[in-house]
């Protein structure tokens, strides 16, 4: 079981408080093991805590669930986001996968981290294949963490996933 320390106002600390306060779910880089893919985030972004992924060749290349849910919205032809798959994780967490060219999974679908739910395309508001991504927690679209590390705004890096 997960056990994490939490300071509240006054400066107590709980110690060992279980999980089911605010916590962020371990979401990992939504690509197959052993790739590394360009994410760029920037404020003019809608919204502005999204982040857009590229590499050569990436179109068709195939999008990962990036941690366990349920597939909420499937979405073939979304007038913004194209073909959507937005997943529920629970805690009022959901992520958001856009411009996809085809969708693998159906609404109400469990799926695992690293489960294929579609393929990369430029559906939608898009004008080149690339990965539109978003992290909300009860409808708000926060800060992209991956692994663990909150992404930097306003900048293009590599991300990696995992070796195979
Ligand atoms: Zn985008």
């Amino acid at each position: 079981m997960v056990r994490r320390s939490v300071m509240v106002a006054g400066g107590l600390a709980l110690l060992f408080a279980p999980v089911g306060l605010r916590t962020t779910p371990s979401f990992s880089v939504p690509f197959p093991c052993g790739q590394t893919w360009m994410g760029a985030t920037r404020t003019s972004h809608l919204p502005p805590h999204a982040i857009d992924f590229n590499r050569l060749g990436d179109r068709d290349d195939a999008v990962v669930a990036s941690e366990d849910g349920t597939v909420e919205v499937v979405d073939v032809a979304d007038e913004n986001y194209g073909g959507l798959v937005v997943i529920d994780h629970g805690d009022g967490w959901q992520t958001y996968s856009a411009h996809l060219d085809t969708i693998t999974v159906s609404e109400g679908e469990e799926v695992e981290r690293n489960d294929v739910i579609g393929t990369v395309g430029s559906t939608g508001r898009s004008d080149g294949p690339h990965l539109h991504y978003e992290q909300r927690l009860n409808g708000r679209a926060m800060r992209t963490v991956f692994h663990a590390r909150e992404t930097p705004s306003q900048i293009t890096r590599p991300y990696t996933t995992p070796a195979c």
